[in-house]
């Protein structure tokens, strides 16, 4: 698939799901990548932390490629770049707090000298090839969200990226409704818009009402206050920094996620009048009324400064009458591990306020009303939802036909969809899906290696070792060993019997070792099978004297 003379859009990732956004634009045979992000795993992937998105599609054509564009720094839009950009060899283009954090990971995985990073001011303009590129700010929960115009020769494309409409964001400028109308004046083709909050009926809402709601809580609060946020938004961090002057605490800062942000905020200008931050030792030190802790951990995540802290298991403790503010929402499927930590802490008498107790959090991502005022700036021909699951993109597309936008593609990975010239439709399909990196290696997430991993970790496994003679005899006894097999109390009592069921299969032997292995492997799992109800992995050793 080469495009020819035409307008193309293909979503390797993140059209379908909420994570791994990679957006692929083609003209005239050539391609531009917008964004290059990952998702964090799921149980169904056990032992691993991130998914990827299959980019076989372009590394294929990357003689075609002509750069890699960044949103914005959310791991959702630029996590996979040290995985999977060196192999694109082209250069990356993004403004420069986001640039400063894909420096960290270029630098973090060897790669600074072998990937081009290129940075560009807040509102550039740049060309690749035959598309005409600018980034436009927009309000988000990181610094710096952009959107992009590209322009064509087929028409200009308006790509939001991940937004929202925020007077008062309290970092950043973002574009006012005039510039965005002065945008739409100019003809916009496609509006490739952000469906993540499509079923909110309300607006965002904005990083000032969270400053006073903020300001309002910790006034009141005579004890320890920490405050877990995520790392990435410096609205918020520049917020708790202002909320701990103005009721005469000190700052302090739990987290690694955090410590590079602030770094990284401050080289690239933000953070000016942040707090100095006191270590661990002086924040336990002073009176409990003077101190604010800001920490990592607001996802449940064990091992992060907060669900340390609710274990007893770092320098930094909470005691009866602090307080712990979650100004974060709960990512859907964290729900668990944010409740045990919540629950360890209710046992210390730590009080807890999260966002539906005050208005401490404000959502990145637009909600209908947001999403309906963008509409009657931009005025796209199409309107062609991303960042979504299938149910939201729907919804969103539902929701731009009744607000008078003539046309909607619904689109998921893999499809390529034609915008110009002509009806805007699907024209074919490509190859999409998921990467797991597991250890230092990727593999395919539907391959082998996951396939046994899920069953090992569901049904445990019996490794089986046995010896043949040169006259096709057993030689000794078959020897087993059981890993995650609900055998305990009984285990001698099994062993015996395994035992004997293999050396029973054994007898059959007629030479044939594959056969053998394979009696040998059915004689144990029954066995376990008839003990434990469970269906273990069993794997059949056999050495040949
Ligand atoms: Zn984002
Ligand atoms: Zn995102």
């Amino acid at each position: 698939m080469k495009p020819k003379n035409e307008l193309l859009f293909l979503a390797l990732g993140g059209s379908g799901e909420i994570g791994m956004n990679v957006n692929l634009y083609g003209c005239n045979g050539k391609w531009i990548m917008v964004d290059l992000g990952i998702s964090f795993s799921d149980p169904h992937y056990p032992g691993t932390d991130l998914v990827l998105p299959d980019l076989e599609f372009i590394e294929r054509n990357a003689k075609d490629l002509l750069g890699i564009v960044l949103t914005h720094g959310h791991e959702d839009h630029i996590g996979a770049i040290p995985w999977l950009a060196e192999e694109l060899g082209v250069p990356l283009y993004a403004t420069k707090f986001t640039a400063g954090l894909i420096r960290y990971k270029l630098r973090e995985h060897g790669l600074e000298k072998d990937i081009k990073l290129n940075i560009i001011e807040d509102d550039g303009h740049f060309r690749l090839g035959d598309f005409g590129i600018r980034y436009i700010p927009l309000a988000h929960s990181i610094a710096e969200g952009n959107g992009l115009l590209i322009e064509t020769p087929y028409g200009n494309i308006f790509h939001t990226g991940d937004w929202k409409l925020d007077d008062k964001p309290q970092i950043g400028t973002p574009s006012t409704a005039e510039e965005l109308t002065a945008i739409g004046d100019e003809g916009v083709l496609a509006l490739v818009c952000d469906s993540t909050n499509v079923f909110n009926d309300n607006a965002s809402g904005s990083e000032e009402m969270v400053r006073e709601s903020l300001l309002e809580a910790c006034k009141g609060i005579k004890t320890r206050i920490m405050v877990t946020t995520f790392a990435s938004n410096l609205a918020r961090l520049q917020t708790l920094g202002e909320v701990a002057k103005a009721t005469g605490r000190q700052l302090c800062v739990a987290g690694r996620s955090l410590d590079r942000m602030i770094e990284n905020a401050k080289a690239t200008g933000y953070l000016k009048a942040f707090p100095d931050i006191v270590r661990f030792e002086e924040a336990m030190q002073l009176p409990r009324n003077k101190v604010m802790i800001v920490a990592t951990g607001g996802q449940g995540e064990p091992r992060a400064a907060l669900g340390r802290v609710a274990q007893g298991n770092h320098k930094l403790s909470l005691e009866d009458g602090d307080v712990v503010l979650f100004s974060s929402k709960q990512i859907p499927g964290n729900e668990i591990a944010i409740g045990i930590i919540q629950n360890r802490l209710a046992e210390m008498n730590v009080k807890m306020i999260t966002e539906r107790q005050a208005d401490i959090h404000v959502s990145g991502h637009p909600g209908r009303p947001e999403l309906k005022s963008m509409y009657e700036w931009i005025r796209p021909k199409i309107l062609l939802p991303v960042h979504g699951e299938m149910r939201h993109m729907k919804e969103h597309a539902r929701l731009g036909l009744e607000q008078g936008i003539p046309k909607a593609v619904v689109q998921k990975n893999g499809d390529v969809v034609r915008l110009a010239p002509g009806e805007p439709k699907i024209v074919g399909r490509e190859r999409s899906g998921r990467l797991i990196v597991d250890g230092d290696i990727i593999i395919a997430a539907d391959g082998a290696t996951m396939n046994e991993r899920r069953k090992i970790s569901q049904n445990g496994q019996i490794s089986v070792a046995l010896a043949i003679d040169a006259r096709g005899k057993l030689s000794g006894d078959p020897v087993l060993q059981t890993q995650g097999v609900p055998i305990e109390d009984e285990r001698d009592e099994f062993l015996d019997e395994a035992v004997d069921a293999a050396k029973k299969a054994t007898r059959k032997f007629s030479g044939d070792i594959a056969k053998l292995r394979e009696d040998v492997r059915l004689a144990v799992r029954r066995t376990a099978r008839e003990w434990t109800g469970k269906k273990p992995v069993v794997d059949v050793l056999i050495v040949e004297g």
